[in-house]
């Protein structure tokens, strides 16, 4: 079963990142941009997980997490302002399992998510996502970052492998330009698009092949990995 994310988030760029990645991790996602409103909803529906930020419209994510806290035990995450060393204090003693720190890069927060899921529930099996990805003569490890290729060991730089595992695991599903950059290089980047093309370029190079190549352009959008 899918587990229950819930987001409080008032930064709705943010909020809405989140809400995309956490459901490609295969996490059923709420948001809500309103502390008060954050808070009705984790008391009175049942989540996995709370995801809150600190400074909220309504009633600040320590304030939410002290009063949920009171009632549950459900795992709680605060995400908090660069260096508000009193947010992260206050968070603690309010009781939350874990915070993070904005900008943050999607894997930290999902790897904070794993763990205090772990922690609480101690179902490492149906959290871990270490399925093997194979597409064709593709096969991808990700509990090693390993990528076989023909039989062979490919070699690939950390943003090549990130993307070639997204569009695998999107396989046969086209994935937008924006997108991709999004969930390679991160929400905050200041990268262009055409860098997605770069290293697509670069994957491409890599993947050579006799038959139909592995990965697609759909022009004016993005790219496909086709089965
Ligand atoms: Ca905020």
């Amino acid at each position: 079963m899918k587990k229950r994310i819930l987001i409080v988030e008032d930064e709705k760029n943010i909020a809405r990142f989140m809400e995309l990645e956490l459901q490609h991790e295969y996490f059923d996602v709420s948001v809500t941009y309103d502390g008060r409103e954050g808070l009705n909803r984790a008391l009175e529906q049942d989540f996995d997980c709370l995801l809150l930020d600190v400074m909220l419209p309504g009633l600040n994510g320590i304030e939410i997490c002290r009063r949920v806290r009171a009632k549950s035990d459900v795992p709680i995450i605060l995400i908090t302002a660069r260096d508000a060393v009193m947010d992260r204090v206050a968070g603690l003693d309010s009781g939350a399992d874990d915070y993070i720190v904005k900008p943050f890069a999607i894997e930290e927060l999902l790897a904070r998510i794993r763990s205090v899921l772990r922690r609480t529930q101690g179902n490492e099996k149906e959290i871990e996502k270490d399925d093997v990805i194979h597409v064709r003569d593709l096969v991808i490890k990700p509990q090693s970052y390993e990528v076989f290729f023909e039989n062979k060991k490919l070699e690939l730089t950390k943003t090549e492998y990130d993307l070639l595992k997204l569009l695998c695991e999107n396989k046969n599903r086209v994935c937008e330009r924006e997108m991709i950059l999004q969930s390679v290089w991160g929400y905050n980047t200041e990268v262009e698009t055409n860098v997605v093309d770069v290293y697509i370029r670069h994957l491409r190079s890599k993947l050579k092949t006799e038959s139909t190549p592995y990965i697609e352009t759909v022009r004016g959008v993005g790219y496909v990995v086709r089965e």
